[in-house]
């Protein structure tokens, strides 16, 4: 009989596990801007920026397709990190097509332009949340703490980063890039920093010279994959997912930093950075894409992630998938 029950509760066991849906993160391709489209496991979504708005409104099909394969219609929110058009450009297609719970933003934009207009315009019946360094937005099976925003961050919070020795600010990054807003998103022990296109000296002060962010297991490389400091080192990332496109992002410089991290498995990449060559680049089976993309195309990257830490993640390209277990 103890047999059978103990062999009856590890079924239990098991089936509970595989009942429980993952966090599904998609990376869309909108070839150097940034679109992320998070899925909690009670079905609440997420989508951290629109890509552009040119191109015939292709970015904002792409993004479509990944709500068609996450069977969703609508964004509970909206995350606009900041008014840059790679960014906040497909603002106006996105409403369009999907209503919006909440946008969320860092607050007044310090560059205007044709996209912070048509921002204005879409919130204005909305409901609208300008968030602070330290605020949760709630989401019911995930933590999502605002880490930096509106060129502020924790100072205070975090651990000690020995990474910071030597590390000087660089100076020169203005306009909207350092008012981002970066997104710490954790599910159990699975944690996922994005922090938009938060600049080498922002970078410092969010990990300089104690670390708010703490570890965590993804990490979406600041500016499409431009250098950042070494100071990233004491997340200790076990995979970063590059949103870069051929020609913008994906630097080999910032390629050669992520890769020297010794936490660092894998460096997948949206696309195939032909300014990087081979020494800027990992191998084909993580890039999504390996030329410039067309219209219709454009491959994302899935992210499947569980409480226990653990992850998968899938090329929709070639179908190539990793897991990557549970610390
Ligand atoms: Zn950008
Ligand atoms: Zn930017």
């Amino acid at each position: 009989m103890r047999l059978v029950r103990s062999i009856f509760g590890l079924f239990l066991l098991a089936s509970a596990s595989w009942a429980a849906n993952p966090l599904r993160i998609y990376f869309v391709d909108v070839e150097g801007g940034q679109a992320t489209l998070l899925v909690a496991p009670n079905g609440q979504t997420m989508l951290i920026d629109t890509g552009f708005d040119s191109f015939g409104g292709r970015d904002a099909v792409r993004i479509e397709k990944a709500m068609k394969d996450a069977d969703k219609k609508k964004l509970d929110y909206l995350v606009i990190t900041h008014f840059h058009p790679d960014h906040a450009g497909g603002v106006k297609n996105i409403v369009g097509l999907f209503p919006v719970g909440t946008f969320i933003d860092h607050g007044t934009p310090v560059d205007t332009n044709k996209y912070s207009d048509d921002y204005a315009a879409a919130i204005a019946k909305s409901k609208h949340q300008v968030v602070t360094p330290g605020d949760k937005i709630k989401m019911k099976d995930l933590t999502v703490t605002i880490a930096a925003a509106a060129g502020k961050d924790r100072p205070g919070t975090g651990t000690p980063n020995r990474w910071c020795e030597g590390l000087t600010p660089r100076g020169g990054a203005t306009g909207e890039d350092p008012q981002s807003v970066g997104l710490l998103i954790e599910l159990g022990k699975f944690r996922f920093f994005d922090p938009g296109d938060l600049p080498y000296d922002r970078l410092l002060g969010v990990l300089c010279p104690t670390n708010q962010i703490g570890k965590i297991d993804l990490y979406l490389p600041a500016r499409h994959g431009a250098e950042g400091p070494k100071a990233t080192y004491d997340m200790a990332a076990r995979v970063a997912v590059v949103n870069n496109a051929a020609r913008k992002g994906g630097a080999a410089a910032g390629w050669k930093v992520l890769s020297e991290s010794r936490d660092i498995d894998d460096i997948w990449q949206l696309h195939y950075a032909v300014d990087a060559g081979g020494e800027g680049n990992s191998r084909d089976a993580v890039i999504a894409n390996l030329v410039p993309s067309g219209d219709e195309d454009g491959k994302f990257l899935k992210v499947e992630a569980l409480p226990d830490g653990s992850f998968t993640v899938t090329n929709t390209r070639n179908k190539y998938l990793k897991k990557y277990g549970a610390r």
